[in-house]
């Protein structure tokens, strides 16, 4: 019979919560922080209880034109993009080391703001914010361009030039590391940026905003800054005793907290924006791509949803393979757009790794974010809380067999049961759209044709996870999977330098690694006739 599951209380010794205060809850434009234009404010919401934590400033519009205004004179008359690559890189750098020292504070409004663990955001995710910005620091000074041969006597070469002023809008399941894949390169290249936190989760981009800009800027006046730079940088000194010694100069970035269809949407058809860059719902991404087009034609990169494969095959470790597929599915809430979403088990296998998945759901710990040993918080609002219980009815009237869960937990805040189905079927709506929560559908299948051909059966392909101790069937299902990502007998490695990105609907261009960087550079071809070359 189906278990249930209640809110993990008793035996869970509680956290220490760092002391973390609500300092900064206005827009960031040009170094300051100022109110919106209209006045107005939006509450953001502590999704354990559905209380409001703050009010923050509003943007439309009016503040993004402001805003843009100020990424755009930072990057054409500030000294951001013409300083030495070696002094960006030191500014990321001091950023990352002071971020790595208020780890604490900002794991705890990440999860006071967000609902994820409060061990997840402390011990994961600051250490890989910290670990991103590094990985871009060590990128500002080795990008360059090449000499290419030419048919004739020039000499060409191509200069690898920052693209201006970028606008990134990103979204609420993981605020801070999507600030770093978004922030990181962007910085690196050189460029200014204007960019839009998630209307659920505005409070933590603020703040490592300030830490920006705070770091040894000390009395600097704003206004004086490029004068400064122009007066103290000496070609002799260069680049060991570089001036620069300020945190990021004032407008290089922005941070505007308003809604898509406001904030959002006045971005995307900016004139005056260069590149837009973005990640969230597929549909909104369209909606991004379609704004660009008919405005000023900016290049676009989108990372959007999914419904990945993770695949456990007849030879699989059953107990490993249901612990890496609960994982694959439930972390985060569920809320990851590369989750495994649909999980599919070879027949052989597949009795005993249901048994095993319902137990182990059973098990997993979910309550108050900030507890020991807690491995799910509350999903992040009412509007996707009610979208997944939607979801789960659906797979219910669809007659997959609900094993586990099923319904919310607690009577407040945005809690759901851990949530397995059986018996899911390819044409089901479960098995097909991305449902963004605890609810794991387990599929059946008989050989590797099959799984290819249903695996591959979506309009997605974002990532797709492989638990086999089989070489060439590892290699088959990698080569085969039409997805960006493939993990092998492991799921959500995230390393600074692995790109992320999607095939198909899931998205257009890759962020981190080497790859990130492209989104962010023109390319110059310079070509110089030569005069007697010695041959040719
Ligand atoms: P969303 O795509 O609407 O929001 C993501 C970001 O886009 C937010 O900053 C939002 O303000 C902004 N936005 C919304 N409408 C916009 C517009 N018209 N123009 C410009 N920007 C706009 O996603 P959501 O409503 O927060 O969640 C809906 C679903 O999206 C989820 O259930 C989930 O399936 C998916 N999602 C995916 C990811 C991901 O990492 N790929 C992240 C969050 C949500």
């Amino acid at each position: 019979g189906r278990g249930t599951h209640r809110l993990s209380t008793a035996a869970i010794e509680e956290l220490i919560i760092p002391p973390v205060q609500v300092n900064y809850t206005k827009l960031l434009i040009n170094g300051q922080f100022v109110d919106a234009a209209s006045g107005k404010t939006f509450p953001t919401l502590d999704p354990r209880t559905g209380e409001v934590i703050a009010h923050v400033a509003e943007a439309d519009s009016e503040d993004i034109n402001r805003a843009v205004s100020a990424a755009r004179k930072a990057f054409d008359e500030g000294p951001w993009p013409k300083m030495t690559a070696y002094e960006r890189s030191r500014i990321l750098l001091r950023f990352a080391d002071l971020v790595e020292k208020h780890s604490d504070e900002l794991a705890a409004l990440e999860t006071w703001n967000n609902g994820k663990p409060f061990e997840q955001a402390a011990k994961a995710e600051l250490p890989l914010f910290v670990r991103l910005f590094h990985y871009y620091a060590g990128w500002a000074d080795k990008i360059h361009g090449l000499t290419a041969p030419a048919d004739g006597p020039y000499h060409v070469q191509t200069l690898h030039e920052p693209i201006g002023v970028a606008g990134q809008i990103i979204p609420w399941n993981f605020p801070l590391i999507m600030f770093a894949w978004k922030v990181g390169p962007a910085l690196a290249c050189g460029n200014t940026i204007v960019l839009k936190a998630a209307e659920q989760t505005p409070l933590t981009a603020l703040y490592v905003a300030k830490l920006f800009h705070e770091h040894n800027l000390a009395k600097i006046q704003a206004d004086a800054m490029p004068e400064h730079y122009e007066a103290e940088l000496e070609i002799n000194d260069f680049p060991q005793n570089a001036r620069w010694k300020a945190g990021l100069p004032p407008g290089v970035l922005n941070i505007v907290p308003g809604y898509g269809p406001t904030a959002g949407a006045a971005l995307a058809r900016h004139m005056d924006v260069d590149k837009i860059a973005f990640t969230g719902s597929t549909d909104t991404g369209k909606v991004v791509l379609e704004l660009a087009a008919k405005s000023n034609l900016k290049p676009v990169t989108l990372e959007l949803g999914g419904k990945s494969p993770f695949i456990v095959c007849e030879d699989a470790d059953v107990d490993k393979a249901v612990e890496l597929a609960h994982f694959a599915l439930f972390f985060n809430q569920g809320q990851c757009c590369c989750a495994g979403s649909r999980t599919f088990v070879h027949e052989r296998v597949y009795d005993e790794f249901l048994e095993k998945s319902k137990a182990r759901a059973l098990r997993r710990t979910v309550g108050d974010p900030f507890k020991k040993g807690i491995e799910q918080g509350p999903q992040i609002d009412g509007e996707q809380f009610e979208k997944i219980l939607r979801y789960i009815r659906s797979g219910v009237e669809s007659s997959a067999t609900l094993e586990c869960g099923g319904g919310r937990l607690g009577s407040k805040g945005f809690y759901i049961q851990p949530t397995v189905f059986s018996g899911v079927q390819d044409h089901m709506l479960i098995a097909k759209d991305e449902i963004f929560g605890p609810v794991q559908s387990i599929l059946k299948f008989n050989d590797l044709d099959d799984v290819i051909r249903r695996a591959n059966a979506t309009r997605y392909g974002l990532a797709a996870g492989v638990f086999t101790n089989n070489l060439d069937t590892a290699n088959t299902l990698s080569r085969a999977l039409r997805a960006g990502t493939v993990w092998i007998n492991c799921f959500d490695v995230f390393d600074a330098a692995i790109p992320f990105g999607g095939y198909k609907m899931s998205g257009i261009g890759r962020e981190k690694g080497i790859y990130s960087l492209h989104n962010y550079l023109q390319v110059k071809s310079v070509v110089t006739p030569l005069k007697n070359p010695a041959w040719l």
